[in-house]
């Protein structure tokens, strides 16, 4: 696939790895130039500036984003997200990938996508709650269980979802517990959810041994990033015998040739809040730890890790993405050329928003799932969507992300053809 030259600045933003993949895709299936305006244009962009009390008794402002990029399917979804560099670009592109993703496993949602620009490390639980809530009563009228269905994300968990159920509830004077997903589960979350992005991302990683004929008992993995994903990716894995040999974090990492016992080291980072010192394993830099020999690296924390700086140095046999967009169209380039199969975002880390698919109907069901259907109904769809971009991928003769977006689009243009343009 030809990219054209950019400097880092232009490879690293989101947006820009969007549409490089997308106009790729799109060429290849031919796809009509109008139908290619559309989906390469997000619907709506909420921008919202806002105050929260802070502690301390001062008043502080708030920049938050709201990207639907395509309702087209079904409600936007997607996640929330709070961090220090959330940008409108990053929202948007992470929007657009939620409506691949949702297309990619063909459940019924758009794509959407929120974040909030803040540093919630160095924010009291009481400030987080009250700019949850002022954020969502600022974007209440563009959201709702048949309108756009949010959920965790970066920074986001469990509590910011009942923070934003409450607030939409007291608006709309009943209780609407389907308006987001991950909610904790006295209030509407669904048994399994919490796991559901590492438990796709194991199901792909078995697919990916089954499909390149290779052994799971014994296979080295490298996980980048031990966040809701990462951790619960390599929990899973860790138990169905594949041997974690790497763990990379923000601040260093660890490594084991033998493998690290994720049990014990889950423990050692509940009681030290941090990975470092576990003696199950030696320290390692980061970078050094994702450059080591593995059959299977996970980048799973978040955008831009594998870059054109970098990527020629991935020693990894497959590379299974749990973050959504950790590799950038330059370095899918490199990747390629060394015969690195890549299992691209849209489908890897598509086991999070399949949970919260399943979340939304018991919701609105009022009937709760037990665990073992939810797993089992999202391993099958998480497996067929696997079959279907890998069938896709050899009959097209492109990779495996290339197939991914192509069926997506193809996907979501149909809809809208079907459904025709309103005037
Ligand atoms: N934030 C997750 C993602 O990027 C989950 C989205 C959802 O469940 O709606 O896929």
């Amino acid at each position: 696939m030809a990219v054209p030259s950019m400097s880092l600045e232009q490879e690293i933003n989101p947006w820009e790895a969007q549409s490089a993949r997308f106009e790729f895709a799109a060429r290849k299936l031919n796809l009509d130039p109008g139908l290619w305006k559309v989906l390469s244009t997000p619907a709506r962009e909420i921008i919202v500036h806002f105050p929260v009390h802070m502690d301390n008794g001062s008043i502080e402002m708030f920049t938050g984003f709201r990207v639907q990029h395509s309702v087209a399917r079904g409600p936007g979804k997607g996640g929330i997200r709070y961090a220090p560099d959330v940008s409108l670009d990053e929202v948007r592109a992470l929007a657009s990938w939620m409506t691949w993703k949702c297309a990619v496993v063909n459940i019924p949602f758009g794509g959407a996508k929120g974040g909030i620009i803040c540093d919630p490390k160095k924010m009291s639980q009481g400030e987080l709650e009250r700019m949850t809530r002022r954020y969502t009563s600022e974007i209440i009228e563009f959201i709702g269980p048949e309108k756009d269905v949010p959920a965790p994300d970066m920074n986001t968990n469990e509590q910011t979802m009942a923070w934003i159920m409450d607030t939409y509830s007291m608006h709309m004077r009943q209780t609407v517990t389907s308006v987001v997903t991950g909610k904790p589960l006295n209030i509407g979350g669904s048994r399994g959810r919490r796991e559901a992005t590492g438990r796709g991302i194991k199901v792909i990683c078995d697919e990916s041994m089954r499909y390149l004929n290779m052994n799971v008992e014994g296979c080295r993995v490298i996980v980048q990033g031990f966040g809701n994903v990462g951790s619960n990716a390599a929990r899973l894995m860790h138990e169905a015998g594949y041997k974690i040999i790497g763990i990379a974090e923000f601040d260093g990492g660890l490594y084991n040739p033998n493998g690290i016992d994720i049990h014990q080291l889950l423990e050692y980072r509940s009681r030290n809040n941090t990975i470092l010192g576990f003696s199950g394993a030696e320290a390692m830099p980061s970078d050094e730890v994702i450059e080591s020999e593995c059959e299977i690296l996970i980048p799973a924390a978040m955008e831009n890790v594998i870059t054109s700086r970098n990527a020629d140095r991935i020693k990894a046999r497959v590379v299974v993405e749990g973050a959504n967009g950790p590799t950038t169209a330059v370095a899918d380039e490199i990747l390629a050329e060394k015969r690195i199969f890549v299992m691209p975002d849209i489908l890897s880390n598509a086991g999070g928003v399949t949970a919260s698919y399943f979340e939304w109907v018991q919701d609105r069901q009022g009937y709760f799932w037990k665990e073992a259907i939810i797993n089992e109904q999202l391993e099958q769809i998480l497996r067929d969507s696997f079959e279907d971009v890998t069938r896709y991928a050899e009959a097209h003769n492109v990779n495996n992300r290339i197939a991914a977006y192509m069926l997506a689009i193809d996907r979501v243009a149909f809809t809208i053809k079907q459904r025709g343009i309103y005037a």
